[in-house]
């Protein structure tokens, strides 16, 4: 069984089901980051929000995270300069910045106990292969303001050629942050329903949003839900990956706190600790992929418990989970209205999501009450930008095009249901169609079309997590064919069993 440290040790939310009909100002699909601070700015600013959570209040990524807050991004700022320019490198750290320091005032207002705590961030290399990206990253973290050193020493016990501290970043538990926002919202303004998820949005006059016992009308929809749900041009510019992740409880060792990005190509991975109690954890996490390419997903657990116990004095590996993000391809996220009228998108955000789910927040808030907001330009969702996307759309979109040509016929895991072990799922080929079969511990089958219900793509199994990912947008679904995040709406189609298979 997976599951993150956050949604472990953070209390659980208890908002009811939708079982109305509502009319609201904003109403906001998904209740991780993103979500729930909108609806809380929103709510503040006086506007009536409805906010529609599919399951649990930060039950999605932001659950599933890391839970650190930086100025920097995944990609490196060096990057962004070099692809955009020094000004854009600059308003990206600033504006990310300007969110941290957001969620500390928030922490401090509310007196939000989610053992949010300043901690230094550090890159760093093992050999002197990576100094340059170092190098790189420290030219640019001092041009912006930031408290920046050279280090080539760290306190971890791990080797280091080369490495950059910056100061004043933080972390903090992502899920008792989330959970204790959303209960300190203004419920005079705003209504939470978690176990809701929206299924259609009609587009009249005003948006109606259908869950399956109620429906939402609001002159504007946030579609909170990391990456779009249904079917947006965006999407070919959004590339979904996995990432990994594990908190192994420590025998012994004192690793002050701090974020930890090690450079090294063959497996990228990121360090922080965690205190429950008495026990003290590290987080490990790497082994990045694309959504639903996968032979063997299990293998990425692995090497990560190698990895900590190769440095650690590792008691047990208590928790691990793995979780989803979306690459942009110019790489800035996608914040503001999107084509279809009235509806705004916050996606795009690559492992950095945290910090910029609040700053798309921030943006959206002061967009839905039309306020000039400095950020709006930077990051919006109609932006079009083909020289500075073009590299990672070619790319990416050949690779999705691949997707669709490995859909020939024939081209099967199993020819049999019998050829499926207990747990286990294959894609099998019944009557010149395509199932995803899942059986399950006590042998029983359970068959569904394995066409993907967003833009038809054939869904891949993934052993780790048991659920059918889609290798094209990254829709993945439950064992029994159920949503469980991407773009599409609607599960599955369900197939009766086949006896002659
Ligand atoms: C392994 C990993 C580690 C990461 N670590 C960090 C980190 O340390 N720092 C950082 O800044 N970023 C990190 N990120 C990125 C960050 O976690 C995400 O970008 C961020 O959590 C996204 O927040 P969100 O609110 O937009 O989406 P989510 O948290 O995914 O919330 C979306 C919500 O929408 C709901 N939903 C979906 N469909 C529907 C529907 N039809 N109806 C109703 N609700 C629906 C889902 O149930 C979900 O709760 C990490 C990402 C990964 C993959």
């Amino acid at each position: 069984m997976t599951s993150s440290i956050w949604n472990s040790t953070a209390p659980l939310t208890n908002f009811p089901t939708l079982k109305e009909s509502i009319v609201v100002d904003v109403a906001i699909v998904g209740g991780g980051i993103t979500g729930v601070t909108s609806a809380y700015l929103l709510a503040k600013s006086g506007k009536k929000v409805a906010l529609l959570e599919a399951e649990k209040i930060s039950g999605g990524t932001s659950g599933y995270s890391t839970g650190n807050l930086y100025a920097m991004v995944d990609k490196r700022l060096h990057h962004i300069q070099s692809k955009w320019s020094e000004e854009t490198a600059g308003k990206v750290a600033r504006s990310r910045m300007t969110a941290v320091n957001f969620i500390e005032n928030l922490v401090k207002e509310h007196q939000i106990d989610c053992d949010f705590r300043r901690v230094p961030w550090y890159l760093f290399s093992e050999t002197d292969k990576k100094d340059k990206t170092i190098e790189k990253e420290i030219a640019a973290a001092a041009h912006y303001n930031l408290e920046v050193h050279e280090l080539d020493d760290l306190p971890l016990p791990v080797p280091v050629s080369k490495a950059i501290k910056v100061d004043q970043q933080a972390q903090f538990n992502p899920s008792a942050f989330v959970r204790k926002l959303a209960q300190k919202i203004d419920s005079e303004n705003c209504r939470i329903f978690e176990n809701s998820p929206v299924y259609h949005i009609e587009k009249e006059e005003e948006l109606i949003l259908s869950t399956a016992s109620g429906t939402v009308t609001a002159q504007k929809v946030i579609l909170a839900t990391h990456t779009p749900k249904g079917i947006y041009a965006l999407q070919t510019a959004l590339y979904p990956y996995r990432e990994y992740a594990i908190a192994a409880k420590l025998k012994s060792g004192d690793i002050p706190e701090g974020i930890y990005w090690d450079t090294e190509a063959d497996f990228h991975t990121s360090m922080r600790t965690y205190s429950k109690g008495e026990d003290n954890y590290v987080l490990v996490l790497g082994g990045h992929h694309k959504v639903g390419q996968e032979d063997d997903y299990s293998r990425f657990y692995e090497k990560l418990e190698q990895n900590a116990r190769r440095f650690f004095d590792v008691e047990e590996i208590e928790y691990k989970w793995s979780a989803q993000h979306y690459k942009p391809a110019d790489g800035l996220p996608y914040i503001g209205e999107s084509p279809d009228d009235n509806i705004f998108l916050a996606t795009g955000f690559s492992t950095d999501g945290l910090t910029y789910g609040v700053l798309s927040a921030m943006i959206l808030n002061d967009q839905l009450n039309d306020r000039h907001n400095e950020w709006s330009d930077l990051y919006k969702a109609s932006r079009f930008t083909p020289v500075k996307s073009a590299k990672n759309f070619i790319k990416e979109n050949l690779n999705v095009a691949k997707q669709y040509l490995k859909d020939l016929p024939r081209k099967a895991e199993a020819d049999s249901f019998s050829e499926i072990m207990p747990g286990q799922g294959k894609v099998v080929e019944v009557d010149d169609e395509k199932w995803a079969v899942f059986k399950d511990d006590a042998g029983q089958l359970h068959c569904q079309s394995a066409v993907c219900t967003h833009m038809d793509c054939i869904v891949d199994w993934n052993d780790a997590e048991k659920s059918w990912d889609c290798p094209c947008h990254g829709s993945r679904f439950k064992a029994t064919g159920e949503v469980i995040e991407g773009p599409a709406f609607s599960p599955l189609d369900k197939r009766s069993m086949n006896p002659k298979k």
